[in-house]
C-alpha cells in the first residue's frame, strides 16, 4: 500500500502521522464496504437483544409522544386567560380532579380550575397548571396563588412534544444505548432491524508465547494480547474467533491467515510486525494480499501492517488485516486509536468516535513534537475541586498495569510540545455511561 500523504512529517520522513493512517484506514474500509457490501445483512430482534447492537434502518414513531397535552406537575390546571383579568393573589374553585391514565375530565368555567397529577391529560380548556406547591387553599373547595409564580402555557407537555408521528427517532448507523432501547420501548415497538455481527479473527504469533494452564518455560511469556483483545472486541459485541497462537514460520503464518481468512470478515494478529521480524509476515502477506507495513509517528505502537488478503472460498470479499505491535500496551492503544473505529464503520456504524474532552494536567509532561502520545492517565480533583489528569507513571509499551489502572488516554498531539502542569490536554475516557 502507498504511503497516502506526505505533508508536514517532522519526525522521520518514512513515518506515517496517526491522522495520515486513520485517513487510509478509512479509504480502505470505505472501499471495501462498497466492494462486499458487508452491512447489508440485517436480522430483526427482540428489543432486550438490541443493546450495542447498530440500528439498520430508521426507527419511525408510529405515534405522537406524548399522545396528548398532559401536566408536567401536580397541582392545578386551569385556562391561562385567567391571568390576563384576574386579581392578585389569583383564586380558583376546584372544579373537580384527573389523575394520569383517566380520560374523563370535568370541563370548566372561568374562574375554575381542575386538580391534576402529573401525566393526566389536560382538561378540556385548560393549558396552564400551577403547581401544588405554589398554592394556598384559603377556604375549603379553592386555591390561591400569586400571579407572578406562573405564566399561561407554563407546566404543560404539548402533544408529540418529543416524537412525532412519522418523523423518525432513532437514526441507522446508531450503535443503540439502553436509552435507545427505551426509546423504543416507549413507542411500542417490540424489534429492531440491526446490521448482522461482523466476524473477527484473532491471533497472536510469536515463538516466545505460551499458552495459559502451560507451566512457563524459560524465556517465554504468556500470550496476554489474545485476551485483551478478546475482551476488546466482546465489549464491542463482535463475533470473535480465536485462532490461538501461530508460530513464527512462513508455512504456521500462512496456514493461519489463510484458514482466519475463509471465516472472518477481519483478522487481528499482534506481534511479528516489528522490522526483521516482519519479513516472514510481509512475505505471506504479499502472496495472500495487499498489506503495507507502517511505521507510524506514535508511542506506543509504532509498527502496524494494515491492507487486505484476497477473498478464499467459500467468502467473495476480501478479508480486512490488522497486524497490530506485539507489546500490550501498543496493542491496545492501536486497537482502539484505529481498530475500533474501522471495525464499527464496517459493520454500518454512522458515529462510531469517541469523544475528547480536555482537561488539565497536573504534572509536567516532556512531549515531542512530530509524533502522536497516547499516555495512560488518571482523572482525580484536586482539593478545591478542579478534575485534573495525571499520568499512570512509567509509560513503557509492555507495561499493561499504566492501562489496567488507567481511566482514560491522555492524547498528546502530534504537532504538541512539552505539556506544563495546569495545560489543557486532550483525554479520552475509558468508561462511558449507556
Ligand atoms: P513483536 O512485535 O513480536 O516484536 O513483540 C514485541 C514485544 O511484545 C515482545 O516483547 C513480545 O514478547 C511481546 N509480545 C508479542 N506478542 C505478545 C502476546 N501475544 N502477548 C504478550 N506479549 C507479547
Ligand atoms: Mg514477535
Amino acid at each position: 500500500m502507498n504511503k497516502p500523504v506526505n505533508a508536514n512529517q517532522e519526525f522521520q520522513s518514512d513515518f506515517l502521522s496517526v491522522t495520515e493512517a486513520r485517513t487510509a484506514i478509512s479509504a480502505v474500509i470505505h472501499s471495501l464496504q462498497a466492494q462486499a457490501r458487508l452491512h447489508e445483512a440485517i436480522e430483526s430482534l427482540p428489543l432486550k437483544e438490541c443493546l450495542g447492537r447498530i440500528l439498520a434502518s430508521d426507527v419511525l414513531s408510529p405515534i405522537n409522544v406524548p399522545a396528548n397535552d398532559n401536566s408536567a406537575m401536580d397541582g392545578f390546571a386551569f385556562n391561562g386567560k385567567e391571568l390576563d383579568t384576574a386579581q392578585d393573589p389569583v383564586n380558583l374553585r376546584i372544579a373537580g380532579a384527573i389523575y394520569a391514565g383517566q380520560t374523563h375530565s370535568p370541563s370548566i368555567q372561568m374562574g375554575e380550575c381542575i386538580k391534576v397529577m402529573t401525566g393526566a391529560m389536560m382538561p378540556p380548556n385548560c393549558d396552564t397548571v400551577i403547581p401544588q406547591e405554589f398554592t394556598k387553599s384559603s377556604e375549603e373547595g379553592s386555591i390561591t396563588f400569586a400571579k407572578d409564580t406562573v405564566r399561561a402555557g407554563d407546566n404543560r407537555r404539548l402533544c408529540g412534544e418529543d416524537l412525532q408521528a412519522g418523523k423518525p427517532a432513532i437514526q441507522r448507523g446508531r450503535i443503540l444505548k439502553a436509552s435507545d432501547i427505551g426509546l423504543a420501548a416507549s413507542l411500542g415497538i417490540a424489534k429492531l432491524e440491526v446490521y448482522q455481527r461482523i466476524k473477527v479473527a484473532i491471533l497472536s504469533s510469536g515463538d516466545e508465547l505460551c499458552s495459559i494452564g502451560v507451566p512457563l518455560q524459560p524465556g517465554k511469556i504468556y500470550d496476554s494480547n489474545r485476551f485483551s483483545l478478546h475482551a476488546c472486541l466482546s465489549k464491542l459485541g463482535f463475533e470473535i474467533i480465536d485462532c490461538g497462537i501461530v508460530r513464527d514460520t512462513p508455512d504456521d503464518l500462512r496456514q493461519a491467515f489463510m484458514q482466519a481468512a475463509q471465516k472472518a470478515d477481519v483478522i487481528i494478529s499482534s506481534g511479528g510486525v516489528s522490522v526483521g521480524e516482519a519479513d516472514f509476515t510481509k512475505q505471506i502477506m504479499e502472496e495472500l494480499g495487499q498489506v503495507g507495513f507502517w511505521k507510524i509517528a506514535m508511542r506506543p505502537g509504532r509498527p502496524m501492517a494494515f491492507g487486505s488478503l484476497k477473498p478464499v472460498s467459500p467468502k467473495t470479499a476480501p478479508t480486512v488485516f490488522f497486524g497490530l505491535p506485539g507489546n500490550p500496551v501498543a496493542v491496545m492503544v492501536t486497537f482502539y486509536q484505529f481498530v475500533r473505529n474501522a471495525l464499527l464503520q464496517l459493520s454500518g456504524a454512522l458515529n462510531p468516535e469517541i469523544p475528547l474532552v480536555s482537561i488539565q494536567s497536573a504534572e509536567a509532561i516532556r512531549k515531542k513534537s512530530g509524533r502522536t502520545e497516547f499516555q495512560r492517565g488518571i482523572l482525580f480533583r484536586d482539593p478545591e475541586g478542579r478534575l485534573l489528569v495525571k499520568s499512570t507513571g512509567s509509560q513503557g509499551a509492555g507495561i499493561l498495569r499504566s492501562m489496567s489502572e488507567a481511566d482514560c488516554f491522555m492524547i498528546l498531539h502530534h504537532h504538541q510540545g512539552n505539556i506544563a502542569p495546569g495545560d489543557w490536554v486532550d483525554v479520552e475516557i475509558f468508561d462511558g455511561l449507556l
